[in-house]
């Protein structure tokens, strides 16, 4: 198409684009893991928050920059806590499977105002609540990934 008007075939590409396509290595804490140890994570892999599993593995919640500021700003003692007393739970936190498309995350993101979204799968144990982290899609991964499909033209 021409500059700036995505033709009939790029905007079908688009729309197909999967998740699983797509999607970065998640940055994954245990729920143990103290909200200091988290502050230092969120610094060492220069990333907005953190996905926090169980000890099977299993997401268990999300815990973000601000979450972690909150809590420390009102008590610095805080930060001996473990990540599973301030983290988004897993009822609460909003994810997307490799086979959704990245359109559908991208409308997740927008809506909840979030950052970023944990990719997970179904856990083999076949346990409705318990979901493996296979991946992490943000904001930034989407951005790219427009960037890249006008570069390639
Ligand atoms: P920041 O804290 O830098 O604004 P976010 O916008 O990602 O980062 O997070 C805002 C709030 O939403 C935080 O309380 C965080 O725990 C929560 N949150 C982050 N990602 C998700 C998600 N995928 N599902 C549900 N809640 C989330």
């Amino acid at each position: 198409g021409k500059r700036g008007e995505p033709d009939r075939e790029e905007k079908f590409r688009l729309l197909k684009m999967k998740v699983g396509d797509l999607h970065g290595v998640p940055i994954i804490i245990r729920e143990t893991t103290t909200i200091q140890e988290a502050v230092v994570a969120l610094f060492l892999e220069n990333v907005g928050n953190l996905i926090v599993t169980d000890a099977d593995g299993h997401l268990a919640g999300i815990v973000s920059r601000k979450d972690l500021l909150k809590v420390t700003l009102g008590n610095p003692s805080a930060s001996s806590m473990p990540v599973s007393l301030i983290m988004t739970r897993r009822a609460n936190v909003t994810t997307v499977q490799p086979e959704d498309t990245v359109l559908d995350a991208a409308r997740k993101i927008i809506t909840r105002q979030i950052d970023s979204l944990p990719v997970v799968v179904p856990s083999e144990d076949g346990n409705p609540d318990h979901w493996k982290v296979v991946g992490r899609i943000t904001k930034t991964n989407i951005i790219k990934m427009l960037l890249d499909m006008v570069a390639e033209e």
